[in-house]
């Protein structure tokens, strides 16, 4: 099945990125996972920072910082910077039954210093575990509120002695720093552009989000080889607080993006989704969806809900850029989500490129819809003149050989369809052709002085 779903898209794709090596791709993300996985991150610290230098080894982009105690929108404000040197739990018989260094997650993240010996009960105020997914170690975060903790799996909390005393250490850090972004604009000349934000602030967890950034950096590299005609605004910027730094400091420009897209959770075993714009018809949406038209697989379509990710700032009411979410295993969906079960075996560099496709699918048509017009309106051009017809006349071209047929139901639609006002992702939806085809016919006519382009 998977093999299928990759076989089709790379047929999707033959013409835009023939080039591209996919199998050196999926070794390349394979990598990226493995390297970046262990790195204790959060929304501010040393960790995000190490993530970004490593991805910008991939594709450059800048990493800026914005200083604790800036006043953003409402009451945000950048927190003090988090780094965490290491954490444990001793139990009353002085076995280290919790440690930071076997996976991150132990710790609730941004948890203040603590050093001290405390009874069970104690103990058990600041003890998280998830008993739906008794073995897993759940993700926990107290960003905003000045607290500790430790997660643990539910099995393993069953165990614990209720009796003695333990011992807990948290070596961490929460001082004045700043919060680190990072960010690349590629400029387009249509004056219209687009943007591509991810969030960098998540632990150890594969899905959620660590394939995100995998797939931003990819992406930017792939589009930087390009001479495309739109702008992408490319951002990986800390979840919540990262997206409204941005929108405060961009107010203008982010107030004329078109559109575009938060990059979560793409590298799942299950179905691709799609989460539409908050407008659910927009540009972004008929694009997306009409890329996992193209697969001829089932896909999941996600409805717009308030309860999302950063697009919750992105499209607020002064900005109201509407963001779609190609994703695999979205989100909140899947059962491992927020868990040390979301790790490397959960995903894969394989399903990660499979979403990158989607992507570049997407822009590919962002990039074609142009909207033509005709240079012969008073009438259906004279084609034979000018050797756009079969040579034999009088046939019905449906007998003639198929591809030649195509292409002449392909110039008739496409003539007939440019009054300047229908893009070509209104005549490729109206017609059944592909934008590719389309867009390789229309650019053929342009040759032939029978169309110009408008927008
Ligand atoms: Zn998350």
């Amino acid at each position: 099945m998977k093999k299928r779903i990759v076989s089709c898209i790379v047929t999707c794709m033959e013409t835009y990125c023939a080039a591209i090596s996919w199998n050196k791709l999926v070794k390349e993300a394979d990598d990226l996972f493995r390297k970046l996985f262990p790195i204790t991150r959060s929304i501010t610290g040393n960790g995000v920072r190490q993530t970004l230098e490593i991805l910008r080894e991939v594709a450059d982009f800048d990493i800026k910082e914005i200083p604790s105690g800036t006043a953003l929108y409402d009451k945000w404000i950048i927190p003090d910077e988090w780094n965490l040197r290491g954490a444990y739990v001793e139990d009353p018989f002085g076995r280290r039954i919790l440690d930071a260094k076997d996976n991150n997650l132990h710790v609730v993240n941004y948890s203040t210093p603590v050093d001290c010996t405390l009874s069970f009960g104690e103990l058990e105020k600041h003890l998280h575990t998830d008993p739906d997914l008794p073995e897993a170690i759940p993700y926990r975060t107290t960003y905003y509120k000045k607290d500790w903790g430790f997660c643990i799996s539910y099995e393993q909390f069953k165990k614990m002695d209720r009796t003695g005393t333990y011992r807990v250490r948290i070596d961490s850090t929460l001082e004045p720093g700043s919060l680190t972004f990072g960010e690349n604009i590629i400029r387009g000349n249509s004056g219209q552009e687009f943007l591509l934000s991810t969030y960098c602030c998540h632990p150890s967890m594969a899905n959620d989000n660590l394939s995100g950034l995998i797939l931003w950096v990819l992406l930017l590299r792939e589009l930087k080889k390009q001479n495309t005609r739109h702008g992408y605004r490319f951002i990986a910027v800390p979840e919540g607080i990262g997206a409204v730094a941005y929108l405060f400091f961009n107010k203008r420009v982010m107030r004329k993006i078109q559109g575009g897209f938060v990059i979560t959770t793409v590298a799942g075993p299950g179905k691709f989704g799609y989460r539409r714009t908050y407008l659910g018809n927009h540009l972004i949406d008929r694009v997306a969806l009409k890329s996992l038209g193209e697969l001829r697989e089932e896909f999941i379509d996600y409805p717009f809900d308030a309860k999302t990710t950063d697009d919750s700032h992105y499209s607020a009411p002064y900005f109201r850029i509407p963001m779609g979410i190609l994703c695999k295993d979205k989100y909140y969906e899947y059962d491992y989500y927020h868990t040390s079960f979301d790790n490397l075996s959960f995903t894969s560099g394989k399903n990660l490129i499979g979403t990158l496709k989607l992507y570049l699918l997407s822009i590919e048509k962002l990039e074609k819809n142009l909207t033509y017009k005709s240079l012969s309106p008073y009438c259906q051009p004279q084609l034979s003149k000018r050797g756009l017809y079969p040579e034999t006349g009088g046939k019905n071209h449906v007998n003639a050989h198929p591809a030649q047929a195509d292409e002449l139901d392909l110039i008739r639609w496409m003539i007939f369809k440019s009054d300047g006002k229908t893009s070509l992702l209104d005549i490729s939806d109206s017609t059944g052709f592909s934008m590719e085809d389309l867009h390789r016919i229309a650019e053929k006519l342009r040759r032939y002085n029978l169309l110009k382009v408008i927008k």
